[in-house]
């Protein structure tokens, strides 16, 4: 059959999560927790699924979660977003940029990714009929030049797709970052997409800078956020996005016929818990950021290098002083022949560099991390 995606084969987090599988390795690859959601929270998720909660909800989500959504981004980022203009709920933050993407870009638009960019943004520009213009993250630290993205924003730009904390490096954006590319943008019809489902995984005292703190860019942005990461649930992919009323519409269009609507006892049990514990979402940068020194503390003698990652539940490592495989190569011997699955980053390039870098996920038990790092210590 002629495929509509000729370039694209099975996403490399189900490629590396399968193959630790079958070779019984630690999983420090795909990025989802090892340990449960809240006890709390899966208590009113039963709750509501044995209370006649499983029919169709509203196609925007239900009142009371785009209620708690609304008060959120006003506490956190000063934000006053309509709940019913405003906020969409959606199947994963996936689905959320697969809509933004067909809601803002026609054929032969031009839409700006920087590399390493999170695998899903591509083939969903692909499939509107866009161009995807990648522009490298700029080594060692992964920022974005902005001057590279001056130099390629043309006519035919439509949307710029941002991701900040980044996967899989782990960087983030300050708010100069936000106030350049508003200037880039200012006077011209380019939108943005701002994938934040890392939202509370900012460490070392910093402050995650939303789109949505600064209002000339909230007003051309499809801010995107996934519960999946906040409430480790991963597998309910649930998310939102957040966005003007006029890109709402039409990000609305969309949903309605990709997926409508998502699991309604979910819905509501997470609404219940965001307006019950607060705390857990404000408490998550200090849980994360004392797993990412547990683990950079784990390995701090082994021969990989790194630089404590800054954001995220990722950890990038050089491998350079072990191998001088390339990154899949070497992944894959770590996988089935010394048992730790990583994640390799020249998937998520148009043009890969050479370097020596894989991506590991802290966001596991420390008996989990204990493990995985023995075996990494003796490489
Ligand atoms: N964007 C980034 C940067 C991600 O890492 C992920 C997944 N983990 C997603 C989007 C998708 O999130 P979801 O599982 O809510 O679809
Ligand atoms: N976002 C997760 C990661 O970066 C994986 C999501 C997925 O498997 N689709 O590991």
């Amino acid at each position: 059959m002629r495929s509509k995606l000729p370039d694209v084969g099975t996403t490399i987090f189900t490629v590396m999560s399968r193959m630790a599988q079958e070779h019984g390795a630690i999983n420090l690859s795909q990025g989802f927790p090892d340990f449960d959601c809240p006890l709390r929270l899966r208590e009113l998720v039963a709750h509501y699924l044995n209370d006649h909660k499983n029919q169709y909800p509203p196609m925007t989500g239900i009142p009371a979660l785009r209620e708690q959504i609304a008060a959120k981004v006003l506490d956190l980022y000063g934000c006053h977003a309509d709940m019913d203009q405003e906020v969409t709920v959606t199947s994963g933050a996936t689905e959320a940029i697969f809509d933004a993407v067909q809601a803002t870009v026609c054929s032969g638009d031009e839409v700006i990714v920087f590399d390493p960019a999170y695998d899903s943004y591509v083939p969903a520009i692909t499939l509107a009929g866009g161009i995807a213009v990648h522009i490298p993250l700029a080594l060692p630290d992964f920022h974005v030049d902005w001057n590279l993205v001056k130099d390629n924003i043309t006519e035919r730009t439509r949307l710029i797709i941002i991701n900040t904390p980044h996967n899989p490096s782990g960087a983030v954006f300050s708010a100069q970052d936000m106030h350049t590319l508003a200037e880039l943008i200012r006077g011209r019809e380019i939108y943005v997409i701002s994938d934040e489902v890392y939202e509370h995984m900012v460490y070392d005292g910093g402050t995650h800078e939303s789109v949505l703190r600064h209002e000339e860019l909230r007003q051309r942005s499809f801010a995107v956020f996934s519960f999946g990461k906040t409430y480790h649930a991963t597998g309910w992919k649930l998310a939102y996005c957040v966005a003007p009323p006029a890109l709402t519409t039409e990000f609305r269009k969309v949903h309605q016929f990709v997926t409508f609507t998502s699991p309604s006892f979910i819905q509501y049990a997470i609404a219940d818990f965001m307006k019950e514990c607060p705390e857990h979402a404000k408490e998550l940068p200090a849980f994360y950021e004392e797993k990412r020194d547990t683990f950079c503390r784990l390995i701090s003698n082994s021969r990989f290098t790194f630089t404590p990652s800054r954001g995220t539940y990722f950890q990038l490592v050089d491998y350079g002083a072990i191998s001088t495989q390339r990154d899949a190569e070497f992944a894959n011997y770590l996988t089935q022949v010394k048992g730790v699955a990583a994640i390799p980053l020249s998937p998520f390039y148009e043009k890969a560099p050479q370097n020596t870098l894989l991506r590991f996920c802290f966001c596991k038990d420390d008996s989990t991390l204990e493990a995985a790092a023995e075996i990494l210590c003796k490489l």
